[in-house]
């Protein structure tokens, strides 16, 4: 059986793909295709052996961009790519996914159902993985949840203080995201660790989007986004955690409605909003070695509110043995690493400032200082890479003879 995954991300105005082998981290070809549904022309880029294709998309919508990749993979035939199946990543699982499934009229069902509160994700999910039904045939398609992974939270940490009466009848509560990816470190770092499963580490996940995660034994016991990925750290555009109040003093004080209000504080804010520069770390890290005093500000407020979250889920844990810095941020930036670490030396977290400044980049690396007792780590994510295996593992879980054949 061929081992080739076709992982799609679809979003409503993008589609993001990429086939992978199951085993490498690199992909064999990737891509993303732009504007879809928008009065914009809509384009679609492909990378593949190190050369990238840009074309325009005629149609502009879902349905194009699936096609355009099947046409992709039919005539470049010496890229020999031959899918077992198809993974879909899916932002919001809610309380009826803690793992991943094989789709079909029940899960779409539940994925749909969910939609009510990720408005904005899973109506497109649901477009892409009917239109990947639709254009190739019989494979299997896979979903893999964001929020599954903390399903494992408990009804103390989950719980919003609200009346109860709304999470039984509406489910309002917390369910946070990134889960693909703390998933994907915590098996990295089982690897790198054999008693892990006794072990305790938090996770800081810092792209465009940032949340962390405090991790025993292998589970989630806290994170910090919540029933959207609004709540928590401050990001690229989100604000992150506020007093709820201020939601209705910015709609009064605008006249705004309440979504034009919320949205504000998803896309206007964070970085972006703070700088009024840019939602780009590493834009801002510049400005701010320029002497761009507002950039620095936003930095500064972005490392002190990684570090109150993390302090914050770490009282979920018992000790700590890892701290693990992920995603493009936590990734690449030496500055906000030292940022965090520096305001959180109460939990006894040290950064070896050197190693810091000198990692490889793309590789994993320990940057505490060789005698510390809690490990500081980059560790690279790959969700893609995660959501191929779990199609895989399903696909051949499903074509297993049952023990009683
Ligand atoms: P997303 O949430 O969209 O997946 P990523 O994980 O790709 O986001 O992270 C994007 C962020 O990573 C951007 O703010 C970008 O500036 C930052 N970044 C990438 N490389 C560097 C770098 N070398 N230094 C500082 N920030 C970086």
């Amino acid at each position: 059986m061929s081992h080739q995954v076709l992982v799609i991300n679809c979003g409503s105005s993008s589609l993001k793909f990429a086939v992978l082998g199951g085993h490498s981290n690199c992909p064999i070809l990737e891509g993303i295709a732009e504007r879809l549904d928008s009065p914009e022309q809509s384009f679609i880029t492909f990378k593949h052996n190190g050369a990238k294709s840009v074309s325009a998309l005629p149609g502009g919508d879902h349905q194009a961009a699936v096609g355009a990749i099947k046409e992709w993979i039919h005539n470049n035939k010496s890229a020999a790519i031959q899918l077992a199946g198809i993974g879909h990543r899916v932002v919001h699982g809610g309380e009826l996914f803690s793992e991943s499934v094989i789709v079909d009229e029940r899960v779409l069902a539940g994925i749909e159902q969910c939609a009510n509160i990720a408005p904005l994700h899973n109506p497109a999910h649901i477009k892409g993985i009917k239109e990947a039904q639709k254009q190739f045939g019989k494979l299997p398609h896979v979903a893999v949840f964001d929020t599954a992974f903390h399903q494992t939270l408990s009804a103390d940490q989950y719980l919003y203080p609200i009346p109860m009466r709304l999470y039984r009848e509406h489910h309002f509560r917390k369910y946070g995201f990134h889960g693909t990816s703390y998933r994907y470190i915590s098996m990295q770092l089982a690897e790198l660790s054999p008693t892990y499963g006794k072990q305790n580490a938090l996770i800081a996940h810092l792209g465009n989007g940032a949340s962390v995660c405090a991790i025993s034994g292998g589970v989630s016991v806290d994170t910090s986004m919540g029933i959207t990925p609004l709540e928590g750290l401050m990001m690229g555009t989100r604000s992150g955690s506020l007093d709820p109040s201020l939601l209705s003093f910015i709609a009064h004080a605008e006249q705004l409605s309440m979504d034009e209000a919320l949205n504000i504080l998803n896309k206007d804010s964070g970085l972006k909003g703070i700088s009024e520069k840019s939602n780009d770390c590493r834009t801002l890290e510049m400005a701010q070695a320029s002497g761009d005093t507002q950039a620095d500000l936003a930095l500064t407020m972005f490392a002190s509110r990684a570090a109150k979250h993390l302090a914050s889920v770490a009282t979920n844990l018992e000790s700590l043995e890892h701290l693990i810095f992920t995603g493009g941020i936590g990734e690449n930036s030496a500055l906000i690493r030292s940022r965090i670490c520096q305001r959180l030396k109460t939990l006894g977290i040290i950064l070896d400032e050197t190693k810091n400044e000198s990692v490889p980049r793309g590789e994993i690396s320990c940057i505490a200082p060789i005698n510390a007792v809690i490990k500081v780590w980059i560790i690279p994510t790959n969700e893609e890479l995660l959501i191929a295996q779990d199609t895989l593992h399903l696909i051949n879980k499903s074509i297993e003879p049952s023990p009683n054949t």
